[in-house]
């Protein structure tokens, strides 16, 4: 779960990392009370869960409250469109206003876990800013890393490290290894995927603030923090993927036309790689999962269904305790409710495999039944074409 920057600073200020003072605001009028509160030079920023925001003109340093004003009108009730987004942008909702950093040097430090290592790391550069990626990208070497014992959690020494890596005056490589300390114990108390301060800034009178902040939760720790969860912001969400949600079933929407129905991540990932292998692309990853009732496959199906770009759907279900007549009766369901007949390939094994066929051979729908993978793949890719 996506965390909008107000709301990862909150958490930050709860862990004593110095930030700019400022406040959140949903109307031009309340950014420009905000504004007249901090006094003089104010920066306003858009909240929305995308990166990306000061090169798309989503972040714009003020003189006056009443510039404050009509920028934030300018942002609000619009969509956002940065490099992480998709061309219709996100929609903006609130923007942050706080006092405006005079700013000498812009670092980049972050909390999150190294896969491969399976530990966490610390990332830390002297050169932060809005070209991070580029910087990783081109001069690895200016990209610091320190793996964390999870056990022992980020050493002192460690934090010192990665201060003087980022070529830091003196007398801010304490502050700052302290800062890291802070951020790592953020991240693993709050089970952080990311937590990530770019840029944290050197300001033009020696102090070190966090400007921007992203904090990622791990879903699924969500059940240890529920007093995190009202943070989550639907409208920043892909509507199918939020319905999933809401349905209790996994579902990552996709940019290809396959849609794909499934019991079983690792099936679901199978099943993804044959739509590829025909030469297709899945439109999503959707696993119902093993103990799936004929609504949840009803209603996952119709998420299937209402994503303009599909145009064929592969069901692959290996029946266990989901039984394959079941999973059948929710997609047949699915597509009269939804007034809809996509070209279905049907791969259904396991339990109640023959009644499943059956299903499909009475509902009227145009579905090609397999009996095996191979032959599943040979009639999607008739479906699909060369
Ligand atoms: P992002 O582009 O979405 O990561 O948004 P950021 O919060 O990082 O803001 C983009 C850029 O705006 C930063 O890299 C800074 O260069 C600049 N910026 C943000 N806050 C301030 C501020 O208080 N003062 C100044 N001078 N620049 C700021
Ligand atoms: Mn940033």
């Amino acid at each position: 779960m996506k965390l909008h920057e107000y709301q990862a600073k909150a958490l930050m200020a709860q862990y004593g990392i110095p930030l700019p003072r400022g406040g959140v605001a949903t109307t031009p009028q309340e950014a420009r009370q905000h504004a007249e509160q901090l006094g003089g030079r104010v920066v306003v920023k858009s909240q929305v869960h995308a990166g990306g925001r000061g090169a798309a003109g989503g972040v714009r340093v003020v003189a006056t409250p009443a510039e404050a004003e009509e920028y934030a009108a300018s942002l609000l009730g619009g969509n956002l469109v940065t490099a992480q987004t998709g061309p219709e942008g996100v929609p903006v909702t609130s923007v942050l206003v706080e006092e405006a950093a005079e700013v000498a040097q812009e670092l980049y430090l972050a909390m999150l876990v190294d896969g491969g290592a399976r530990t966490p790391v610390a990332i830390a550069s002297a050169a932060g800013g809005m070209e991070i990626e580029e910087v990783a990208m081109a001069t690895p070497e200016k990209v610091l890393r320190a793996q964390v014992d999870p056990v022992l959690g980020l050493q002192p020494f460690q934090g010192r490290r990665l201060a003087y890596g980022m070529e830091l005056a003196p007398e801010l490589v304490r502050p700052t290894a302290d800062l890291a300390t802070r951020l790592y114990r953020l991240f693993v108390e709050k089970d952080c995927t990311l937590a990530e301060i770019n840029p944290l800034a050197v300001t033009a009178d020696g102090r070190v603030v966090a400007l921007d902040a992203k904090v990622d939760l791990d879903d699924d720790a969500a059940f240890r923090h529920r007093d995190l969860q009202g943070l989550r912001d639907v409208g920043q969400e892909d509507a199918l993927e939020a319905r999933a949600r809401e349905v209790g079933v996994s579902y990552v929407r996709l940019d290809g036309d396959v849609g794909c129905l499934v019991n079983g991540a690792g099936l679901a990932m199978a099943t993804m790689d044959i739509v590829k292998a025909v030469g297709a692309e899945p439109a999503n990853f959707l696993d119902v999962g093993g103990g799936a009732n004929e609504e949840q496959v009803k209603l996952g199906f119709g998420i299937i269904l209402a994503d303009p770009r599909v145009k064929r759907v592969l069901v692959n279900v290996f029946g266990g305790i989901l039984r394959c007549d079941m999973v059948a009766q929710g997609v047949v369901a699915a597509c009269h409710e939804a007034g809809s007949r996509p070209l279905i390939v049907a791969r259904l094994q396991g339990t109640n495999a023959e009644e499943g066929r059956q299903v499909f051979r009475d509902s009227g729908l145009p579905v090609q039944l397999a009996n095996t993978l191979r032959e599943a793949a040979e009639k999607l890719q008739e479906v699909v074409g060369p």
